[in-house]
């Protein structure tokens, strides 16, 4: 049987939904999964529930460092003979992933939407060209390495055994994390959250978010999101823009308000499962990739529409 060593992220023992993904899309080649976790011994249960037959726990001296973190878990994939590598395309997993292609002389596949693992040659699919076009790529690399895009792969409930393996971190420590400074305030990120609700220059002004932040309220599990002019204009963070230079985003449910669409607006979220515009302009780009369109005031639609969720959820 292979094996395949997927990256779990963790924070205060709450493993990331992404990271489940990642699981779920191990397991569902019928592979052995090899889960490694930086510290958190405490979500081995939860790794188990999700497909992980072994968990590894890398533990630290409690600094951090990408460096290290990459030679350690590229000696994991080693040890296990794994013949794939996979983790979400998270901050973390992107900066790791090339790490530990490079310790394994691989090469990585980034931002993947789809993977076929069951054969001699494992196979990837991502969009290219700002979402234009969705290649499929083949590997002949010793170690399939990947990242996936978050909210694109299901977690699978697939009850594994989870054996638990404790490993010191090694010595190797090039770069060091002095010091992060968390901006988000426990917000959900754009990327990971199921709805997005994203506002753009439509919005007249960074005042008028709150109506998106009143929606995204409303959905419960929804990130407020922002096209680059938005964030251009100082009106929200850059954490929050979408598109080409922002995040890429693949929900389940992306609601546009006063967004144009812009291919570069495009490129980060046309891969949403279902998306919702509302723009004034009938003949805005954005409605020929959007499911459902609503050509109006995004001031007189925002009030009701979050009503309408509200009172959907409270029938709940
Ligand atoms: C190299 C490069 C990279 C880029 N990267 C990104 C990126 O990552 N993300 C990104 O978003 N853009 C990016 N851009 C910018 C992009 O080209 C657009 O300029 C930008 O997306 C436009 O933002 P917008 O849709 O908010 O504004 P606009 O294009 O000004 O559109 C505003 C829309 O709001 C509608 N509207 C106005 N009033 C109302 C109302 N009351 N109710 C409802 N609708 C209303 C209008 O009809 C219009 O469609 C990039 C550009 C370049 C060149």
């Amino acid at each position: 049987m292979t094996t395949i060593v997927v990256l779990v992220e963790q924070s205060q023992g709450n493993v990331r939904r992404a990271s489940l993904e990642a699981l779920g899309a191990a397991k569902s080649s019928g592979a052995r999964v090899v889960a490694v976790v930086e510290g958190g011994e405490g979500t081995a249960p939860v790794l188990a529930k999700h497909g992980a037959d072994r968990v590894v726990v890398l533990k630290g001296d409690g600094r951090s460092s990408p460096d290290r973190s990459a030679h350690d878990i590229a000696a994991v994939v080693r040890e296990e003979g794994a013949k794939a590598c996979l983790a979400a395309a998270s901050s973390n997993g992107k900066q790791l992933m090339p790490r530990i292609a490079a310790e394994l002389d691989s090469t990585v596949f980034s931002d993947c939407t789809g993977l076929d693992l069951s054969g001699a040659t494992p196979k990837a699919v991502r969009p290219w060209l700002a979402g234009k076009l969705i290649a499929t790529l083949e590997s002949n690399a010793p170690v399939f390495c990947a990242t996936l895009r978050p909210n694109t792969f299901a977690p699978r409930e697939a009850p594994a055994a989870g054996e638990l393996v404790t490993k010191p971190s090694s010595a190797a420590l090039r770069a060091l994390v002095a010091s992060i400074d968390a901006k988000g305030g426990g917000k959900l990120d754009v990327k990971e959250a199921p709805v997005v609700v994203s506002g753009g220059r439509g919005m007249k002004g960074p005042e008028h978010f709150a109506l998106l932040e009143e929606l995204a309220a409303a959905f419960g599990n929804a990130a407020v999101g922002a096209s680059r002019a938005v964030v251009d204009a100082g009106w929200r963070p850059h954490s929050e823009q979408v598109g080409q230079t922002g995040k890429t985003v693949s929900p389940q449910l992306y609601v546009a308000v006063g967004i144009s669409g812009a291919i570069q607006h495009l490129a980060g979220m046309r891969t949403s499962k279902v998306i919702v515009a509302i723009n004034k302009d009938a003949d805005a780009p954005i409605f020929k990739v959007a499911d459902y369109g609503i050509v109006g005031d995004a001031f007189e639609v925002l009030p009701a529409l979050t009503a309408a969720v509200k009172a959907v959820r409270s029938q709940r």
